[in-house]
């Protein structure tokens, strides 16, 4: 089994990249990267506990990115995790998110919510800061009945507690996974609300912009998703890849994805380097 999109603590995941490869492990993934938000810092812990476990690992990080004043988020994975301009790149947008969490917390007290910054920052601990944080804060806090609700109500787009920023351009993003070494993946396709025309022009746009695969098979998805997705990647020469997305325990996603990539697409790590 293969997953290629997997988060831990190091950004908004809530197992240790110990953990989260032990229980990879124990539901037979033979093949894993590790892709947080923006962020590298459990790629050592994780390619040590791949190798105890005879897991094969790459390095990966999924980068947020603005397009057409959307956000989109490209998996980088078999990247070189010690590259300059791939840790630059990544620590502009740590820097991006400091201040819009800053920007978070002013934007909930005006609503009457108090200490959301402080409160996100202790749950997210060593972690670097996401929405997630904010989610979980508003949740355990009362504010709202569970996380899901946390973006409906203050965090998604157009809500009070949403604050815009710029992430990296979709052509800087995609130059410093392939000056890294590393293989560019647009991530769940079908997840960004847009309509399909509007996702025709967002693969076009990747295209364009060198950029190398798509998630076929995503998180949950069903097999209709599985089917369309697998067509765009053959109609824009796209490889294909599978990432369950996972995030934290739960009865209804685990690490590892078991739909197989369809008929007719190109397995994107057979384009890993080694
Ligand atoms: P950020 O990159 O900090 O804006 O946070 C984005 C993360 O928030 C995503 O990767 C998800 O883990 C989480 N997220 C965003 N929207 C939702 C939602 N509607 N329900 C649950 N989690 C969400
Ligand atoms: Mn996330
Ligand atoms: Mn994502
Ligand atoms: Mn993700």
């Amino acid at each position: 089994m293969i997953d290629l999109h997997l988060h831990s603590r190091a950004s908004d995941g809530t197992l240790s990249s110990t953990e989260l490869v032990s229980l990879a492990a124990t539901r037979g993934v033979s093949l894993m990267s590790l892709t947080d938000h923006d962020c590298l810092d459990g790629t050592a812990e994780a390619a040590t506990a791949c190798a105890a476990a005879d897991i094969r690992f790459l390095p990966g990080v999924e980068v947020s990115v603005s397009w057409d004043h959307k956000t989109l988020h490209i998996v980088g994975v078999d990247i070189d995790p010690h590259h300059a301009g791939l840790k630059a790149g990544l620590a502009r947008l740590q820097m991006v998110r400091d201040t819009r969490a800053l920007e978070i917390g002013r934007r909930l007290e005006a609503k009457g919510i108090q200490g959301a910054h402080a409160g996100a920052l202790t749950l997210a601990g060593e972690a670097r800061l996401t929405r997630t944080h904010f989610a979980r804060f508003l949740h355990q806090a009362g504010h709202v009945q569970d996380e899901a609700r946390a973006y409906k109500k203050y965090l998604g787009r157009g809500k009070p507690g949403h604050v815009t920023v710029e992430w990296a351009s979709l052509e800087e993003c995609i130059g410093w996974i392939h000056a890294a070494g590393g293989q560019a993946i647009l991530a769940h396709p079908l997840r960004y609300g847009f309509t399909r025309a509007w996702l025709v022009k967002v693969l076009t746009a990747f295209k364009q912009a060198g950029g190398d695969a798509m998630e076929v098979v995503s998180g949950r998805s069903n097999l209709d998703d599985v089917a369309v997705s697998a067509h765009l990647a053959k109609r824009f020469e796209l490889a294909g890849s599978v990432g369950s997305d996972f995030h934290a325990p739960s009865p209804y996603l685990q690490p590892g994805v078991e739909t197989p990539l369809p008929e007719g697409v190109v397995p994107v790590w057979e384009r890993f380097r080694d």
